[in-house]
């Protein structure tokens, strides 16, 4: 008998199955809007330019393999937590954000979830948004937390619940952790608005919540990294102490190489110091050390002034293909086609998905007739749509829903 005859096959993951389900159809107006990966107008994957200059500049630098040390590149860190939390941030002229370079977003939500379960003093109990990331509920609980939820989604309204979300929280145990998506929404593409992150913000601070903030779309979703990241520097701005985690993978286009960043702001450097310690010793049992070759792009990039201008305008071109690909589609469907239903939702959510509102049964005619891929949940990511294929798939919503 084989050892491992007792273990059981477990369940695909449900995006990658899609991609299968996608490459085996050779049908030419096949559309995969499944994956979370940014495409072009050509639908290909986009290397960006000032990506393509900083490896120019490294690979001219001639560097060595050497390790970084645990906690990453020095420089990447500083400069990821400042492009989060703003130049003049009080915490980081104080010299009190802890900060750990990760494997991208997900390592660092990874290290947060290892980090309170283990040092956060009040709760071991994470809320996250209904619905939310599918990975973030695998991912804390295996950190050692117990994952709970809180309303997000309005099913009738295709928009935020917002008074369920302030009723969820309100009705936490003091001192839990609570999950907030800093912008960007994945899978439903709705963000709160400002008025709506200060009420929030007074919630966490009226029942003593910590916020966690998983940041893995900055500058993706409106087009300014300074837009995005209102709600982090907002909180942070009312004297919550934070963490957060920071994802490359979006915004440079750096998905593969897994570049991102996990900080923490505390009281002051002698406490961050601390912190720091403690950082240390989750991540060195884990993988040792972070991956170099990321890390150096992405710190060429934030530390040259011309590298960075050009960057900037590739996240915007990004953002505002996408947008325009929203206001397309609603055009298509509401106009054009005068499709049944209501879908402004389409133009005014955020980042790279949209919930469209499209039940299991649509999602299933979608793929069997039309060869068009997305989650049963009916979530598409925008970024697979373009000029060339955006009318056939709004005429075959328009045959899904009639
Ligand atoms: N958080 C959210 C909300 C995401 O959508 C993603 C990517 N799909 C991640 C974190 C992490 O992605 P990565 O590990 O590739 O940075």
């Amino acid at each position: 008998l084989s050892t491992w005859s007792a273990v059981p096959a477990g369940p695909p993951d449900p995006i990658l199955g899609i991609s299968e389900a996608f490459k085996a159809d050779k049908d030419p107006r096949r559309i995969n809007l499944g994956v979370g990966a940014y495409r072009d107008e050509n639908g290909k994957p986009y290397v960006l330019n000032a990506v393509k200059k900083a490896e120019e500049k490294i690979t001219a630098a001639k560097l060595d393999k050497e390790y970084l040390p645990i906690t990453g590149l020095a420089g990447f860190t500083n400069n990821a937590a400042k492009l989060a939390y703003g130049a003049n941030s009080v915490p980081r002229n104080q010299n009190a954000i802890a900060v750990t370079q990760s494997i991208s977003g997900t390592g660092a939500l990874r290290i947060g979830g290892a980090f309170l379960a283990r040092h956060y003093p009040h709760s071991k109990t994470i809320y996250v948004p209904s619905p939310t990331w599918g990975n973030h509920i695998p991912l804390f609980k295996d950190s050692g937390l117990e994952v709970k939820f809180y309303r997000y989604f309005d099913k009738k309204t295709v928009g935020l619940d917002f008074e369920g979300l302030k009723e969820d929280l309100k009705n936490a145990p003091e001192g839990a952790i609570v999950l907030l998506h800093a912008c960007a929404h994945n899978p439903t593409g709705v963000d709160p608005t400002q008025s709506q992150w200060k009420d929030i913000s007074d919630i966490v601070a009226e029942k003593k919540l910590f916020p966690f903030f998983d940041m893995a779309y900055q500058g993706f979703a409106s087009g300014s990294t300074d837009y995005d990241a209102f709600a982090v520097r907002y909180f942070v701005s009312q004297g919550h102490q934070i963490a957060l985690s920071q994802s490359f993978a979006k915004n440079m286009g750096l998905y593969g190489e897994r570049v991102g960043a996990f900080s923490l702001t505390t009281a002051d450097e002698e406490e961050r110091k601390r912190v720091d310690s403690q950082l240390k010793i989750i991540v060195r049992p884990m993988y040792s050390n972070p991956p170099l070759h990321g890390a150096h792009i992405a710190n060429t990039i934030l530390s040259d002034p011309e590298l960075y201008k050009e960057w900037e305008g590739e996240v915007k071109g990004m953002a505002d293909r996408i947008i325009n690909m929203r206001e397309r589609l609603y055009q298509l469907l509401s106009k054009e086609f005068q499709t049944p239903g209501e879908w402004s939702h389409v133009k005014s959510q955020i980042g790279m998905f949209s919930f469209t509102g499209l039940n299991t049964e649509q999602c299933k005619a979608l793929a069997e007739k039309a060869h068009i891929y997305m989650t049963m949940d009916g979530r598409i990511s925008m970024a697979g749509l373009n000029g060339s294929n955006i009318e056939y798939f709004a005429q075959s919503v328009d045959a899904a829903v009639r």
